[in-house]
């Protein structure tokens, strides 16, 4: 890929979501939808078929969705289930809907219902990270990878799945050194062109989304870097699934700079690889319950409470040396319980490394994003 093409690219997968997939299954590939940072794509891969991460639209009003599901379902869910019910991902064979909230475990049958897909996978993720949990987990991936053999006609052999596993190590690595681009003062890509990136890779086939990152790499790294202080705030923003570039648009239009997110399309996918293990299942189950931290799994660690915090959050102060941040937006969708629950333990625990935070907690829809704006503007100029 010339180096001039690779965020063009990513612009036209960030506007025009899910056309990869679209061509993909009109060449006769089997598309299968999924929700959340735990959908474990390296067995979709390793089976044949093209995982493909689900958003909704955030500038579309709720219009289907609310005759059949709750409407204390998170409003993240409702919108991508809306989003579906109006045929925008008519090309799905199939989707994996894990164990994480309530909004996702209560819902699975009205999608499962509604939606008529050939294939449907509840895939049972226990909310505790001990070895047990670790076993049992490893036994629920072996579940899921039958069921996917029966409906994709072939067996999944632990060749295929090692095979998918270093693929999907190699997409990270890539993400990784993307990101590495963002400590730079000031940083090589900016917040909005990142959430473009992010968003475009989880529509794509594994090897196609690293060649896209690996053309961007090239493309920003032909920026010339300053050296040296900036005076702009560096935020980094951690929360679920922010799949379009509204928030990071206020934010850099605030003079700020988006440097970071703990995100579940961000860091929370591309950080921690899958260990190559002598059973497959094992070191995916290893990655997805233990070593990603989802506030959806009770990450045990340590024999007090600051140790126990030590071991949920260490790495965010780990980002917020590496990247140089020095103001925390934590944005948790409306009727978002292990989200919410989190809060006052997270921003204690940011606030302790002598960072600011700011706490929202919104909509996934552009509608509310005047008052969105105005705690965002408020708060950067409160930064030093
Ligand atoms: S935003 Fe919260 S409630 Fe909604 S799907 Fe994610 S974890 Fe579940």
């Amino acid at each position: 890929m010339p180096n001039t093409d690779a965020l063009a690219l990513v612009d036209k997968y960030y506007s025009n979501y899910g056309s990869r997939a679209r061509e993909l299954k009109a060449a006769g590939n089997k598309i299968l939808g999924y929700l959340s940072a735990l959908g474990p794509v390296e067995i979709m891969t390793a089976a044949g078929s093209v995982p493909l991460r689900l958003k909704g639209n955030v500038s579309e009003p709720i219009t289907k969705a609310d005759a059949h599901m709750e409407t204390i379902a998170c409003p993240f869910i409702r919108n991508v289930f809306d989003s579906a019910l109006k045929g925008r991902y008519d090309y799905l064979d199939g989707m994996v809907m894990p164990h994480q909230c309530d909004s996702t475990d209560k819902t699975s049958n009205v999608w499962s219902h509604n939606l008529g897909l050939p294939y449907w996978h509840f895939l049972n993720v226990p909310h505790l990270a001990d070895d047990p949990s670790v076993g049992f987990f490893t036994s629920v991936l072996g579940v899921f990878k039958k069921s996917l053999e029966k409906f994709m006609g072939r067996e999944i052999t632990d060749k295929d799945l090692a095979r998918a596993v270093e693929a999907y190590n190699e997409n990270r690595r890539a993400m990784r050194e993307l990101y590495s681009l963002r400590r730079f003062v000031p940083p090589l890509i900016s917040g909005v062109e990142m959430t473009k990136v992010l968003v475009a890779a989880m529509s794509l086939p594994v090897d196609e989304s690293t060649s896209l990152i690996k053309g961007v790499i090239r493309e920003v790294q032909e920026r010339a870097a300053h050296s040296g202080a900036t005076s702009s705030p560096r935020v980094m923003i951690i929360g679920d699934q922010i799949d379009n570039t509204a928030i990071a648009e206020i934010i850099e239009g605030a003079g700020a700079e988006l440097v970071m997110d703990h995100l579940s399309l961000g860091s929370k996918i591309y950080w921690p690889d899958v260990d190559v293990t002598a059973d497959p299942l094992a070191g995916i189950a290893e990655r997805y319950l233990r070593k990603v931290k989802l506030p959806t799994t009770f990450v045990a660690g340590g024999d007090t409470y600051e140790e126990n915090l030590e071991a949920r959050f260490g790495h965010i102060r780990d980002f917020i040396t590496e990247f140089k941040v020095n103001a925390a937006i934590i944005f948790v969708y409306k009727y978002c319980d292990p989200y919410g629950f989190e809060v006052p333990a997270l921003k204690d625990f940011i606030e302790s490394t002598g960072v600011r935070v700011l706490y929202l907690e919104d909509e996934y829809s552009t509608s509310t994003l005047g008052r969105v704006k105005t705690r965002i503007e408020a708060f950067l100029e409160m930064i030093e």
